[in-house]
Order: structure tokens, then sequence, then C-alpha cells
């Protein structure tokens, strides 16, 4: 299996779930060599590798789960885990820098995770796979202050529902996690200042989430049993947020 974004955060619960599962994991990183090598020495189980690739570029993501691919002797599992979620209010922020966020946002967060489906499509086509995006509670509550990021989740929640029709006849199933607050370093800067007790009791539970938790869903959908949740995209917001 190959979660993007894995060396630290939520893809790093997500690829400690599946070696706690027995999966031969390929950790990738973009710029974060030293963790993900210690990560691979980490993990429970053999085989384990580290792969690297920006993936707003489309030929590294190209270059990266092919050579994912080959090094594992196949691809099962595709976990879309890498993303961006950084601050752009659209009254306080340059015309330009409205271009650069929007930009970055959508390359890493949508476009990244769909080139990395295609690439991997061409691994799973003869033996069936499953394919999990870590969406965002966002896309349905949206984000003021991080407006491409809401949009760029809720085109990844489309992308997942499209690819699930495309892929079923392949016996490729393709899901989302949608996560509320999360403690993980992309968050951790919030959930420290003042806002904090005020994101955490946007849930009755009166917390945020474990990033563990979130894994253990992907790990789910990623399993055999869940061909039938092909489609979905399950909330794992604490009750902090009811869509209809
Ligand atoms: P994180 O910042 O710890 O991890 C994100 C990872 O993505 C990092 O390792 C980063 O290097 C990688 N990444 C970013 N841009 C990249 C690029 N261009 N190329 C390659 N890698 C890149 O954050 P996290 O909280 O673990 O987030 C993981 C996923 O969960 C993200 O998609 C995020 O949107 C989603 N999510 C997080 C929360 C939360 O509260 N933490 C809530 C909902 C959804």
């Amino acid at each position: 299996m190959l979660v993007t974004g894995a060396s630290r955060g939520i893809g790093r619960a997500v690829a400690t779930a599946f070696a706690e599962g027995g999966d031969r994991v390929a950790i990738h990183h973009r710029g974060s060599a030293p963790l993900a090598e210690q990560l691979r020495d980490a993990l429970p189980g053999e085989g384990h590798i580290v792969v690297q690739a920006d993936v707003a570029d489309p030929d590294a993501v190209r270059a990266m789960v092919d050579g994912a691919a080959e090094r594992l002797g196949g691809l099962d599992v595709l976990v879309n885990n890498a993303g961006v979620y950084t601050p752009h209010p659209v009254l306080e922020t340059s015309y330009e820098q409205w271009q650069q966020q929007w930009r970055r946002t959508l390359d890493t967060n949508l476009i990244g995770a769909a080139n990395a489906i295609w690439c991997a499509a061409r691994h799973m086509r003869e033996r069936g796979g499953r394919i999990v995006n870590v969406s965002s509670r966002g896309a349905f509550r949206g984000e003021p202050g991080q407006v491409a990021y809401g949009a760029s989740k809720a085109g990844l929640n489309s992308l997942t529902q499209s690819m699930a029709v495309a892929l079923a006849p392949y016996g490729i199933a393709v899901a989302a996690v949608a996560p509320g607050y999360v403690e993980t370093d992309m968050t951790n800067e919030h959930l420290k200042s003042e806002r904090g007790a005020d994101i955490r009791a946007q849930s009755p539970f009166n917390r945020v989430a474990r990033a563990d938790e979130i894994a253990a869903a992907v790990h789910w959908l990623a399993s055999p049993a869940a061909e039938w949740a092909s489609g979905t995209i399950i909330d794992l917001n604490g009750a902090s947020y009811l869509r209809t």
C-alpha cells in the first residue's frame, strides 16, 4: 500500500495502522526523508519503503506511484492524504497571493490526488484495489479563512464519487473520510491558541480527534470487507457537524 504525506500526522498514523495489519507500506514524503526513514524502520513487519515526490508535480507523482508499485511488487491500496491548509482570508489577501493560494491548494489537494489515482488505477485494473482519499469536514461546513482548501476537499469528494463508479468494474473501490479537527502539526497552532477551547467545544465530546481514529477508518475502507462502501464519504468529526 502507498500513503502520501506519511512522514507525520494522519499519514503517519495510516502507515502505522496498515503495517500493524500486516501490509507492506510505501511511505511517501516531499522533503522529510529522515522522518520517513525513521518511520520505515520503526514500523512492525518487513519490506516497507520510502518514496519521495512533490504531489503538485505530475511527473513526480507518476514516478513515485510507478516506483512504489515496482518496489512493492504491485499496488493494492492508495491513500491520498498529503494536503495543505493555509490561511487566505478574502479581504486581507492580495490578488496575487489569492492566485498563488488557489493554485497551490488545488494542485496539491485535488489534482495531486487525481494524478495519483490515474497512475494507481493502471496498477490495480487487473487485480482490483482500494483508494481512500482524506477529505475534510470543511468541504461541507465551509472554510471562510481557507476558501481554496474547502473547495479542494469538495472537489476531492466529487472525484471520489466519480472514480468509485468508473473503477468499480475493475474491482477497485474508492471512498473518502472527512475528518473534523484532528490533533496534528497542521492544527497544533490553532489548538494551542486562545481558540483551542472553542475548537474542542465544537464537538459534544469536547475534544478533537486523534490521528489513529482517522487511520482506523481508512484501514477499514481499504479492507476487502468494505467494497460495498465504495463511493461513500465517512464523517469523522465527533458529531461536531451533522450534514443531511
Ligand atoms: P500535516 O501537515 O501533518 O500532514 C500533511 C502532509 O502532506 C505533510 O507530511 C506534508 O509534507 C504533505 N504535503 C503537503 N504538501 C505536499 C506536496 N506538495 N507534496 C507532497 N507532500 C505534501 O497534516 P495532517 O493533519 O496530518 O493532514 C493530513 C490530511 O488530513 C490532509 O489532507 C488534511 O487536509 C486532512 N485533514 C486534516 C485535518 C486536521 O484537523 N488535522 C482535518 C481534516 C482533514
